[in-house]
């Protein structure tokens, strides 16, 4: 057939093929309670359509705007993409939320991220200068796959936070003011104390820097030599070079020497990543193939726990790193449950059968039990048992100083039954709570004495705060008796 006007009709852009594949999976997968309004071969620039949410009712619930694109092959794994910033520009200006969708086009499945005022302020720092665009990854968490609508409470919620924004809007934009010109006092008092002039920008980023650089010095040198020791001493060298130039304060430093050595000893186990999730608080580590997060404490003793609690429902552990030894602690902020009362189970290491030593220097115990205890309910269990000659405070010669000078025995005993309750966390691989032993006491009458159950020893980090925190963490202080 002659074709009367000798061209083609215009073709569809070829860039649109895989984008368009990925719309089509993407509606194909979302839940029945999301109506997408997406317009493909889009041209629109920011937006490629409003997605509604609704209740099991069919009511809406509100609207969200998004952006779908395919995940490249590359990047199947750790789900990422290359962001323009004119988009993240779009999204701080919009009136209604905005995701940002990839979508997997190998598995049939998606990954959400909510681009809002939080993350904008958190990557702002990342964006070096002269750059168009910045790599934003997601959480694997945050998946989208037909048959799952654990996102559809997520959305909701994010709808209503950003409902609730736009109606405090001046309240909001009132405490902002506020904050600003008390860090202006701050940094007055600061500059008066230290002489010079410190940015906003750089006291706050700057540990980020510092921590960026060296996870990046590690990482080089151990792909070079496989060798961890060393690699963690080129990291701690560049820290000590970092802690000169950006001038990071005595904590900074020491939870930067923290987060080295953890990252060192623990990244290939727990595939670490420096934590690029967002929220109010990010932690200092998140490990995709566990699905953990980590926050790295450096100094118990002043530490407050209530930052390390967070609401959602996240697994976060404290990852306790003494910066002298090189030694990680594995902390829980939240304890296994009770099944009778929902109290919160914890590992105590009971000293059993005490061992008056033949050689008569003070008593050894040579039954250990690892038992786990309800501490609202009591309920207690043996989950296991074990059998070594372990020595209380009293079996050392130390001990007969303990009436010249009590604080010193205090101290040195302490110092005894820290080190029984590592050998049990190190023993069971398990968080230890307290240690505990059998002791007399004497009751009511002199000559009465009965047998109770005392903690010698409490996890330091349980005792900090102990009034009106988080129950799941929160350890009473008083004796622990077994049923
Ligand atoms: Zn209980």
């Amino acid at each position: 057939m002659t074709k009367i006007i000798k061209a083609d009709p215009a073709p569809y852009p070829k860039s649109n093929i895989p984008e368009n594949k990925a719309i089509s999976i993407f509606e194909h997968i979302i839940h029945e309670n999301v109506k997408t309004d997406i317009r493909k071969n889009d041209k629109v620039p920011n937006t490629d359509g409003i997605l509604e949410i609704t209740n099991d009712n069919q009511i809406p619930l509100g609207r969200i705007d998004v952006q779908i694109k395919k995940l490249s092959d590359n990047n199947l794994k750790i789900p990422k993409h290359q962001c323009n910033l004119k988009y993240l520009a779009y999204c701080e200006r919009s009136i209604l939320p905005t995701l940002l969708i990839l979508v997997d086009t190998t598995n049939d499945v998606a990954y959400w991220l909510s681009i809002d005022k939080n993350l904008l302020k958190y990557l702002a720092p990342l964006i070096k200068d002269g750059a168009k665009s910045l790599t934003v990854s997601i959480p694997t968490e945050n998946i989208i796959k037909k048959k799952n609508k654990d996102y559809l409470e997520k959305w909701i919620e994010i709808i209503n936070k950003h409902k609730e924004k736009l109606d405090n809007y001046d309240f909001l934009e009132k405490e902002n003011l506020h904050l600003k010109s008390s860090y202006t006092v701050l940094a007055d008092e600061n500059n008066l104390i230290f002489g010079k002039t410190k940015s906003n920008f750089e006291a706050i980023h700057n540990p980020e820097i510092a921590s960026k650089v060296c996870l990046k010095a590690f990482l080089d040198s151990f792909k070079m030599n496989h060798d961890m020791e060393e690699s963690l001493q080129i990291a701690l060298d560049t820290a000590k070079e970092a802690n000169k130039n950006l001038e990071l304060s005595i904590n900074q430093y020491n939870t930067l020497k923290g987060q080295i050595i953890f990252y060192a000893k623990k990244h290939d186990l727990f595939e670490l990543k420096l934590d690029d999730k967002l929220g109010d608080k990010p932690a200092d580590f998140y490990s995709p193939n566990t699905n953990r997060y980590f926050d790295i404490l450096t100094n118990p003793d002043y530490a407050d726990i209530e930052d390390y609690l967070r609401c959602d429902s996240k697994e976060y552990k404290i990852a306790y790193v003494d910066t002298k030894s090189e030694e990680i602690e594995i902390i829980p902020t939240v304890f296994p449950t009770c099944p009778k009362c929902g109290g919160c189970l914890h590992s105590i290491f009971f000293l059993d059968n005490q061992y008056d030593n033949e050689i008569d220097i003070g008593f050894s115990y040579t039954q250990q039990d690892l038992v786990s205890l309800c501490i609202e309910c009591g309920t207690s269990k043996i989950v296991d048992t074990v059998n070594y000659y372990i020595n209380g405070p009293d079996f050392y010669p130390e001990y007969d100083f303990r009436y010249q000078d009590p604080n010193g025995f205090k101290e040195f005993s302490q110092k005894i039954w820290t080190r029984i309750g590592n050998f049990a966390r190190k023993e069971f691989n398990v968080f230890i709570s307290a240690v505990t032993c059998l002791e007399e006491e004497m009751w009511l009458a002199k000559d009465d004495f009965i047998t109770v159950e005392n903690p010698k020893w409490i996890h330091p980090i349980l005792q900090l705060n102990s009034q009106n925190i988080n129950k799941t963490i929160y350890f009473p202080t008083d004796n622990i008796y077994r049923e």
